[in-house]
């Protein structure tokens, strides 16, 4: 089929997609309507942690339709404890409420601890977040992002959200008062373009949160489930947060998320929250098919290795064509081009097969398969070095 005799205007044009549709995909490799393959560092965005259409969720999904779809919420379901279980036994959560979208988890973040205020803060309310934070496209979220393109859509805005600055611990500070009940930050800052929040900042931010009576809620959409080498990315700097959020990964492509809370602070009561297809087996069986992969001996310590060897020879291939930093943690990693071409990089790329996310212009961002091979890391970078050259005689 030609690309034109795709009905793309029947969708919302929510974002400019280049002319392609994609129809199938395997491991780190997805092919278009006209048969072309590409090898994908995108993953549907740091989603598919092991690659496309892997057979351990082919084969839940196969399996556990043929069981039971949705018994709904309303009743109990035992892939979904199943799942809650592998969590909150590798973590220092106790209770889990599953969602469709990370979103939908970080809407839940926000209620439990408004919920949490009401009951044990006279009513404080104020989750100080972060700028240049991405927390999801509900309302609430946007209310909580610091993405500055978000300021001035959808006015007025779900108030209840002052922001302070990344890595500051005295801009936080100075938004603390009676209404505040909770901090929220992203152990790492990935649609602002891989913004690290450091381990020292991380011990200071808990110890202050803990001294003045606040929650801290870690959303990890994007860094839980092995991203950063770690199953959570708050271990590296050995906190204990209060609430944490799951997305992307959690399901390795379908849609799971979950908001998961210490038992001291999971106060919802049977009417505050809910939702349709929240915690069916079908997804929930998924995440525990990818849970069981994330979690056997030695899968994180290859995660750590192949991010090593990615930063290591990006900082190379930086050193050689003039580039900037190259930052991030396990498969989670950020090139800065120093000039603003990044666009223009995934552009050229996408037309050799490659595909590449751009979250800033001068940025390039990484987020492949958790489970690719030595061998595709080296096919990336022969194909992004051959790019830059491209690039560097085009835009001079
Ligand atoms: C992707 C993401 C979200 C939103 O998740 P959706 O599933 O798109 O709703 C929230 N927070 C972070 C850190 C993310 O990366």
């Amino acid at each position: 089929m030609k690309f034109d005799d795709f009905p793309t205007k029947t969708l919302m044009e929510i974002t400019t997609r280049p002319p392609l549709v994609f129809i199938r995909g395997e491991g780190s490799w997805l092919w278009d309507h006209e048969g072309r393959r590409y090898l994908d560092f995108v993953q549907g965005w740091a989603v598919n942690c092991l690659g496309h259409c892997p057979e351990v969720i082919t084969k839940a999904l196969a399996e556990q339709s043929r069981k039971l779809i949705t018994p709904s919420p309303a009743f109990y379901n035992e892939p979904s404890m199943q799942l809650a279980r592998r969590i909150v036994e590798h973590s220092f959560f106790q209770r889990v409420f599953f969602t469709n979208s990370g979103a939908e988890a970080n809407e839940g973040a926000i209620k439990l601890a408004r919920k949490w205020g009401a009951l044990n803060k006279g009513g404080a309310y104020e989750i100080i977040t972060f700028e240049d934070s991405f927390h999801g496209r509900t309302l609430a979220t946007m209310s909580a992002s610091g993405k500055p393109e978000f300021h001035e859509l959808f006015e007025p805005k779900v108030p209840g959200f002052p922001k302070a600055k990344p890595n500051d611990l005295a801009s936080v500070e100075r938004l603390i008062t009676d209404r505040t009940v909770a901090v929220m930050l992203e152990p790492i800052q990935g649609e602002t373009g891989v913004i690290i929040a450091t381990d020292g900042f991380m011990r200071n931010l808990r110890e202050l949160t803990r001294s003045r009576g606040l929650l801290l809620i870690v959303d990890e959409i994007q860094t839980g489930v092995g991203r950063t080498g770690k199953l959570w990315g708050y271990e590296h700097s050995g906190i204990e947060p209060d609430i944490m959020t799951l997305g992307k990964g959690l399901g390795g492509g379908v849609p799971l998320a979950a908001l998961v809370a210490k038992e001291q602070v999971s106060c919802f009561e049977p009417g505050d929250q809910g939702g349709t297809f929240n915690g069916n087996p079908l997804m929930a069986a998924v995440g525990c098919a990818i849970m069981d992969v994330i979690l056997a001996r030695g899968f994180l310590d290859r995660v750590e290795e192949r991010g090593a060897y990615l930063m290591k020879s990006l900082s190379a291939l930086s050193a050689s064509h003039d580039l900037g930093e190259v930052r991030g943690r396990g498969l989670l990693v950020a090139l800065d081009l120093k000039r603003e071409f990044a666009p223009k990089v995934v552009e050229l790329a996408r037309d050799d097969g490659l595909l590449l996310n751009a979250p800033r212009p001068n940025l390039l961002r990484f987020m492949p398969a958790l489970n690719l091979s030595t061998e595709e890391t080296d096919t990336m970078l022969a194909m992004l070095e051959d790019v830059l050259r491209q690039v560097k005689e085009s835009v001079p």
